[in-house]
């Protein structure tokens, strides 16, 4: 509830609060009055389907990316991260080329099977500490935590010649695909996570409008 208004407010439970609620569930359950391998069994089961829960809340269910709603949180942390600490933080937005043709070519499912090879080729390319997630329709955003602009174009590259080069294959029909790619890196002058993003998504315009198949820098434009 919204002291000054009186108006009930929406009640957003931050990962790290929902994990204590679990640990006092626990603490919970090892008070009552049951047996104790009645006790473990009731928190393994609790825990399966909390672990269940969490990882259904932040996935992507057709690509197993994490969602967009978990790139907001994370976006959040990771910006603020790099701010206080003085970290290189880059980013990536990524659009399939032509997507629409292939949907229109070959019917939506074939497009479906692209987005998740897609999303796996991009899951092989980065580093454990990025986090790639499916930001839309055929969107994929990535966050490269500790990485300036240097390292960051190199798995980006390495990315668009995979997407470029690999074997897309659906119904005994096969095809190329290819993507473009706006990157940035954390600069003194943003203020906010969306200022990063805008700035790599004018590159990813860029990278379009220069032909598409490519991967452009902010600083390129
Ligand atoms: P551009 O190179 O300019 O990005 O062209 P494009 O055709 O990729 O761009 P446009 O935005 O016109 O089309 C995006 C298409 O992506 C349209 C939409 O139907 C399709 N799409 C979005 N989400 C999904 C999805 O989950 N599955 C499939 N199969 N298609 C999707
Ligand atoms: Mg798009
Ligand atoms: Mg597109």
């Amino acid at each position: 509830m919204d002291n000054n208004t009186g108006n009930p407010q929406a009640f957003d439970l931050s990962p790290e609060m929902l994990d204590e609620i679990q640990t006092n569930i626990e603490e919970i359950i090892k008070s009552f009055p049951i047996s104790e391998s009645n006790k473990l069994d009731v928190i393994k089961k609790i825990n399966f389907m909390y672990s269940h829960t969490r990882h259904l809340s932040v996935t992507d269910a057709l690509t197993g990316l994490y969602n967009r709603r978990h790139f907001e949180n994370t976006i959040e942390r990771e910006f603020l991260r790099a701010k206080r600490y003085s970290n290189d933080l880059s980013i990536a937005i990524l659009d399939v080329d032509f997507f629409k043709k292939i949907n229109d070519s070959y019917g939506h499912l074939c497009g479906d099977y692209a987005l998740k090879e897609i999303a796996y080729l991009a899951l092989q390319t980065f580093r454990k500490t990025d986090f790639v997630f499916r930001y839309g329709g055929e969107e994929i955003v990535v966050i490269l935590t500790e990485t300036p602009m240097a390292s960051a174009i190199i798995p980006l590259e390495r990315l668009r010649k995979a997407v470029e080069n690999y074997p897309f294959n659906y119904d005994c029909k096969s095809f190329q695909v290819t993507i473009s790619i706006g990157t940035e890196t954390l600069r003194e002058e943003h203020q906010t996570p969306e200022e990063l993003l805008e700035q790599a998504d004018k590159a990813l315009y860029a990278a379009k409008e220069g032909g598409r198949n490519r991967v452009v820098t902010a600083s390129d434009i």
